[in-house]
């Protein structure tokens, strides 16, 4: 079939410019996040590549080459056309090689060769970006979320026992590959309260005090507790919500609830949550990006789901005695799950606090499997793969809402 296509700047190439922003915003551990360069996110899927992406690949490839760029080509259209009746492209597809569908450009030692040959500008915009999500506020301040499946940022997490902060650059870093994430972001942030828009002002006060949560010694399911409390009285009745503004927004105050049983009873819940054979098929999938352990005595063991069902000996045995060792890596992932975006889009708020509950409780529960399958203490290394299969097992599932618990987000 002959194809014609009409090349049209993308809506976000309107928006986003090479201006400096005002301020770019995100964990301060990520300042120093370099990709591993293992390829653990370029197999597994199709990688789609955006028409800008793939044109400017072929004006870098060498004439030879050029040609077999479109073999195994797919294109994705969007849905519906235009009032013109044109369809227009959302993205294309290059088929991946071999059992795992890896993509063409991935060198059999894990890097990149189109990275290696012609510099980080000639990937593609999603290879640049990942595991980075940009959120880009009216006033053009950016904020760069980094998502811990990705194992590098769990290394950059455990970096260090103190408190994560958050960090606010001025203008560019002067570092091509924050700079590139920064210039891609169009993206919108913000957060509801039910059906309210969260002014900006209020969810930064949030999420600053969220990260400054972490910050005190205790255990981080104390923590969470106070949070949730505070995120379920975060409650707007219609006549409230009608005026409010920055500062007229309910108080957000993180103390310690006089009964912590309720919470508890959501934490117990959240870790019992699944299905084993789910989790323990979501973990097998992950384990190409497991790089802080051996995978394989897990993913090949017959008792994995066993230990994932019968997680309460496990949990003692295992990973209730480690609790002060993996307490500051604990505090500072969750840290960071609160103190950047949180929510995507429109994304309610208390809904937001609620799941990374559900991460915490479902990062227990594989860890104090994995500790049983091995058979030794959960330390460290073994707690950051499990960190980043719960990351995954969400990412990957989209569960109905109605098969998990809520606490905060329970008056909905
Ligand atoms: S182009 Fe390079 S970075 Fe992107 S998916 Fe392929 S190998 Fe990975």
């Amino acid at each position: 079939m002959k194809l014609s296509l009409t090349v049209v700047p993308s809506p976000r190439e309107a928006q986003v410019g090479t201006e400096p922003p005002p301020s770019v915003q995100l964990s301060e551990p990520m300042r120093r996040f370099q990709c591993n360069q293992k390829g653990c996110c370029c197999s597994g899927w199709d990688i789609p590549f955006r028409l800008e992406d793939f044109l400017r690949l072929h004006d870098r490839l060498p004439e030879s080459e050029r040609g077999t760029l479109t073999h195994g080509l797919k294109l994705v259209l969007e849905q519906g056309k235009t009032p013109e009746g044109e369809q227009v492209l959302h993205s294309m597809k290059l088929d991946g090689a071999g059992d795992d569908r890896a993509c063409r450009f991935l060198e059999s030692e894990g890097g990149c060769n189109v990275h290696a040959r012609f510099g980080l500008s000639a990937l593609p915009d999603l290879c640049v970006d990942f595991p980075a999500f940009g959120y880009r506020h009216d006033d053009g301040r950016v904020e760069l979320w980094f998502d811990p499946v990705c194992p590098e940022v769990i290394e950059q997490l455990g970096e260090s026992d103190a408190p994560l902060r958050l960090f606010q650059q001025q203008g560019f870093f002067g570092d091509p590959g924050l700079d590139l994430r920064v210039q891609h972001t169009s993206d919108r942030i913000g957060a509801r309260l039910g059906q309210y828009t969260v002014p900006a002002a209020a969810l930064d006060q949030i999420r600053a005090a969220s990260v400054a949560a972490f910050a005190v010694d205790r255990p981080p399911w104390q923590t969470l507790s106070a949070l949730l409390h505070a995120f379920r009285r975060l409650h707007l009745d219609d006549a409230s919500a009608f005026e409010f503004s920055a500062f007229e927004f309910p108080a957000f105050e993180v103390t310690a609830p006089e009964d912590p049983r309720p919470f508890v009873g959501f934490l117990a819940d959240c870790i019992a949550a699944h299905g084993p054979d789910l989790l323990a098929a979501s973990l097998i999938r992950y384990q190409r990006f497991i790089w802080s352990i051996d995978p394989k005595p897990l993913v090949g063991s017959p008792v994995l789901a066993d230990h994932l069902r019968d997680w309460q000996p496990a949990f003692a045995q295992w990973l209730a005695p480690q609790e002060d060792a993996l307490r500051p890596l604990q505090a500072r992932w969750m840290a960071h799950r609160f103190g950047t975006p949180m929510v995507k889009g429109r994304g309610d708020l208390r809904e937001a606090a609620d799941s990374m509950v559900h991460l915490y409780g479902t990062s227990l529960r594989i860890a104090a499997a994995m500790g049983a399958v091995l058979q030794r203490p959960v330390d460290r290394e073994m707690y950051k793969a499990a960190i980043g299969a719960s990351e995954f097992f969400y990412r990957s599932l989209h569960l109905p809402r109605e098969s998990l618990p809520w606490f905060a987000a329970s008056r909905e």
